[in-house]
């Protein structure tokens, strides 16, 4: 089965232009290599674990190298410290621009848990370590450096290529995506963006395939309020708060909402059908197969043995808070719940609250939205896109492999973006699925890049830019 994803990586080679490779002779990318790596442990080694944040230093790192080439450079600051860089490049705007988008912010470190200092971006073994270097300094590396180099190539562009390093991505996107969109849309304002979210899966050393995040679930939140009379604990009461909110989260976390899936997802389980052993394929075909009954049997088992298959075909309910009861002789009078839903883009807010609703039906239980910073609901990128099909065509090419489109079940900065219209796709370098289980990874105890895969990934970013961007 694997010629059938050799057949599309193949054919997303022939849609291309046939004058792909005329640009890169003129780069030498021996000396690429060593200007990507100077520049990226630059950036590993500013601390800019979030909170606090303060990107200030990376952001002046960046425009410096930006403006020393030539190349107009902005920053925008809505909190002392938090540093938006855009640049761009002209194009004759025959085409709308391209926004290549990184976050400079990483997550927070425990040192003690570091081999080496976390952001000492010490290399060692053929990788380099440190917070930022696959989530997401690997991308602002890239975008770097596909900016320097389109500038030194000198090739006319029929769009602008638009820089963003943007601030505050890991939780405080106030600073970061929503200022810019809010209040400097027409700096970044373009057809399609080039961000985070994708990668390409290797196991064992062999690459499995390219994954390209096309869709996310969007989050909310519900709390679950039982109120019922307060009392004595010595005489046990059916009304009890605790029990009637116990019995509420048991009732809505056993709740299966239907399953759905839309471009992304279907075409995702549809390609790794076809690169899997024929047990696995045969529950993915269920999903994306007519029989809704052999789908939820899918689904039941994905539930078990790989969570996140599970939740990205329905809307999904996690209990994460309880609270209630504050003495041990006291039956207390309310009890509560928070519950991290997460949902489909297509599927209507009011309507799921008042699905949770019936199928709580215990009028001692107040069903509600939290508060939360909801990001906006948006539809899958495009699938058929100019984008999509360079994309294929640069991984068959580079990689030697297909794409598949996944939708995140988390939520990313994209969805700002896409809500505003543009065509948002995710992207990153390889990395082996056991390095996770070792302890490296975005978000993980410690964070490593093989040199070999940072390097290959700015090639490709380079050239699926140049590809988008340049003049036919
Ligand atoms: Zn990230």
């Amino acid at each position: 089965m694997k010629t059938f994803l050799r057949l599309l990586a193949f054919a997303a080679l022939a849609a291309t232009s046939p004058d792909i490779h005329a640009q890169t002779g003129a780069i030498d990318w021996q000396r690429v290599e060593a200007e990507s790596m100077e520049h990226f442990q630059a950036v590993l080694r500013f601390d800019t674990s979030d909170p606090p944040g303060n990107e200030r230093a990376a952001a002046e790192y960046l425009k410096q190298v930006l403006e020393r080439e030539g190349i107009a450079t902005k920053v925008f600051e809505l909190e002392p410290n938090r540093l938006n860089v855009v640049a761009r490049l002209k194009g004759t705007g025959k085409k709308r621009p391209l926004l290549l988008m990184a976050h400079t912010d990483t997550v927070n470190v425990d040192p003690a848990k570091w081999t080496y200092p976390p952001f000492s971006a010490t290399r060692n073994g053929g990788y380099v370590y440190g917070r930022g270097t696959v989530d997401d300094k690997d991308n602002v590396a890239a975008a770097l450096m596909t900016m320097l180099l389109l500038k030194r190539s000198g090739v006319a562009l029929d769009r602008d290529v638009i820089f963003l390093a943007e601030a505050g991505e890991e939780g405080t996107t106030r600073v970061g995506i929503q200022f810019m969109v809010q209040q400097h849309f027409s700096e970044i304002d373009a057809e399609y963006c080039l961000a985070e979210g994708g990668s390409v899966l290797r196991s064992g050393g062999a690459i499995r395939y390219a994954s390209v995040q096309t869709a996310e679930k969007i989050p909310h939140g519900i709390m679950l309020t039982a109120t019922g009379t307060a009392g004595h604990g010595s005489v046990p009461l059916e009304t009890n708060s605790i029990l009637k909110l116990t019995q509420a989260v048991v009732t809505v976390a056993a709740w299966k909402p239907p399953i759905y899936l839309n471009d992304t997802t279907r075409t995702y389980f549809t390609r790794l059908a076809a690169i899997s052993a024929p047990s696995e394929a045969a529950r993915y075909r269920a999903l994306v197969g007519s029989d809704p009954k052999v789908a939820q049997d899918a689904v039941d088992y994905f539930a078990k043995s790989d969570p996140r298959f599970a939740s990205m075909v329905r809307s999904s309910i996690s209990p994460n808070i309880i609270q209630g009861g504050y003495r041990i002789n006291v039956i207390p009078s309310e009890a509560k719940a928070s519950l991290d839903v997460r949902l489909l883009s297509g599927q209507d807010p009011e309507a799921f609250l008042n699905e949770v609703r019936k199928v709580v039906n215990d009028p001692a239980i107040r069903v509600e939205w939290i508060p939360r910073d909801v990001r906006p609901a948006t539809p899958s990128a495009r699938l058929d896109s100019e984008v999509f099909k360079v994309l294929e065509s640069a991984y068959a090419r580079l990689y030697d492999t297909a794409v598949l489109p996944t939708m995140s079940t988390g939520a990313t900065d994209m969805a700002y973006l896409r809500s505003k219209g543009i065509q948002c796709y995710g992207v990153g370098p390889a990395l082996d699925t056991e390095d996770g289980p070792k302890g490296f990874g975005a978000h993980s105890d410690q964070e490593r890049i093989l040199e070999s895969e940072l390097h290959k990934f700015v090639r490709f970013h380079y050239e699926v830019v140049r590809d988008l961007a340049r003049a036919q």
